[in-house]
């Protein structure tokens, strides 16, 4: 179940600005690091139910497919909430204006032009640029913008939350459930879960018995 709270959508974004740097060094890294490691796949029987090869050379493109769609989001997202939100640059002095008050204004306009906080239309625009601006509007960050509607939050809502679904996937950091081929004391299946970076843990799929997974070489 999603939730759509702004304390959500703020860690979500959070998410993808923290792992982006990960999904970028994925594109090109030997998947040397698959889940389960050898040292516990000589463990399971059943080895084959989990396919490293698909953790080669077609997860790099899925890599790539990752980072194009989820900068797509981003971007687009945050250019249409711009557009709705945030002012207009103020514009140079006209040239008829007298010279000291023409450059007061001009480095006015210019400050205004340039403020880190004004999501920008053009350059180079990257999903965790999008993310920071989209950040700042949904907790409310100073900036050249009014507050978002509820709409406006909806939406950023919704684009973060499949943005940092799709990186979290991506980069495998999600828990999965394998089965490991042993039976347990009750007769129930041995199942492995990990693959997120904390401790794998074998349990059991029917009784309660845990245990932990021998320990990764
Ligand atoms: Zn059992």
């Amino acid at each position: 179940m999603h939730t759509t709270t702004p304390a959500t959508t703020a860690q979500q974004l959070q998410t993808v600005i923290a792992h982006w740097p990960d999904l970028l060094q994925q594109r090109t890294t030997r998947p040397h690091d698959a889940w389960p490691p050898s040292s516990l796949q000589t463990y399971l029987r059943t080895v084959e139910e989990y396919d490293p090869a698909d953790r080669s050379a077609p997860v790099r493109l899925h890599i790539i497919d990752t980072i194009r769609t989820i900068t797509v989001a981003l971007v687009e997202t945050a250019d249409q909430i711009a557009a709705q939100v945030q002012r207009t640059p103020m514009s140079d002095a006209p040239a008829s204006w007298p010279a000291a008050d023409r450059d007061r204004r001009n480095a006015l306009a210019h400050d205004d032009r340039t403020d880190p906080a004004r999501w920008q239309y053009t350059g180079t625009r990257t999903a965790p640029a999008a993310a920071r601006w989209l950040h700042a509007r949904i907790t409310g960050a100073p900036g050249p913008c009014t507050a978002l509607t509820g709409p406006q939050h909806d939406r950023i809502a919704h684009v973060a939350d499949h943005a940092a679904a799709r990186l979290t996937h991506a980069l495998g950091t999600s828990r999965r459930t394998i089965p490991t081929g042993h039976t347990c004391a009750c007769g129930g299946e041995l199942l492995l879960d990990g693959g997120d970076g904390q401790p794998p843990v074998i349990r059991c799929g029917w009784c309660s018995a845990r245990t932990a997974a021998p320990t990764a070489a």
